[in-house]
């Protein structure tokens, strides 16, 4: 009965009840899922922009959204490993498997940087598949929204050509983009920089930068007090240009090396929400350089 009326409804409002569902691990891709579904979707992110995606904690709440989720979107690389394979035993939804349709893992569609050669958890938290941190290269991210458009196409097969075309004008407008930031960011060529995690090494493929040192000691370890008096002296033989964190970190070590060797110490959004010029992706990448190419005039 329930059935016929929700059919009844649709029929005569035009509105469809059910949505596809998407519960996605990082910020970035509930904004690509939406460029891609708009209305059609529901999108959920289990971190936000002040987060960090390495680590969170699997709470009763996010068992709850990822049990209804269709379709699952998240960073892969071993990125939610601390998390995500918990979240996925207790939703108890078979829909979102690896293997599954309902599984979408956005690194494995891209080819990644940074692969270890040798596996050695003693340099710090490694990710053994390779850097996850792809979101900052635009190209990038311009095939995860292919492969992830196809995805969300052949799950929700009623809204297909909505999809494809969504993703059509989303690509065109984001081509364009990648275009003008190349132009702007011309300007960033060879800059040499301090980051605080390995969390730029697409940002700075693509823009040509070079990234010399980090704040962390080893991935994923927080700078100590020792490496940062290091950092003093490598700064100071390299004519570095900037430090550069993400919003979610703590800026303590990146404002520290800058009260010391007057280096600027750039904040960057890192994902959707980290700065509020990050409002979608579009702004990500324009916060993204804007606030970069600021420091370098
Ligand atoms: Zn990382």
């Amino acid at each position: 009965m329930k059935k016929i009326l929700l059919m009844t409804l649709t029929l005569f409002t035009g509105i469809s009840f059910a949505k596809l569902n998407i519960f996605t691990c990082e910020p970035e891709w509930a904004a690509l899922a939406t460029e891609i579904g708009k209305d059609k979707i529901k999108a959920f992110s289990a971190t936000h922009g002040k987060q960090d995606p390495h680590f969170i904690q699997a709470r009763p709440s996010l068992i709850a959204k990822i049990r209804k989720a269709d379709l699952l979107v998240c960073t892969g690389a071993e990125l939610e490993i601390g998390w995500l394979p918990l979240l996925l035993r207790k939703s108890a939804n078979k829909k979102i498997l690896s293997g599954q349709s309902g599984n979408f893992i956005a690194t494995s569609f891209v080819k990644l940087l940074d692969k270890p050669t040798r596996i050695d958890r003693s340099q710090g938290d490694v990710h053994a598949s390779g850097n996850p941190h792809v979101q900052s290269d635009p190209r990038r991210m311009a095939e995860i929204a292919k492969k992830l458009s196809e995805r969300m196409q052949q799950l929700d097969a009623d809204n297909a050509e909505f999809y494809q075309q969504n993703t059509k004008e989303f690509l065109s407008q984001w081509n364009e983009s990648i275009k003008k930031w190349q132009k702007q960011a011309k300007v960033l060529k060879g800059r040499k920089i301090i980051a605080h995690h390995k969390s730029w090494i697409y940002l700075s493929n693509w823009l040509d930068m070079d990234i010399i040192a980090y704040l962390e000691p080893k991935p994923g370890v927080p700078p100590t007090a020792d490496h940062l008096s290091k950092l003093i002296k490598i700064a100071k033989n390299n004519k570095v240009d900037m430090i550069i964190f993400a919003a979610y970190q703590n800026p303590k070590s990146a404002k520290w090396l800058n009260k010391r060797t007057d280096i600027p110490a750039v904040e960057l959004p890192f994902t959707i929400g980290g700065t509020k010029n990050a409002s979608d992706l579009f702004g990500l990448i324009d916060d993204t350089i804007n606030r970069m190419v600021e420091v370098v005039r």
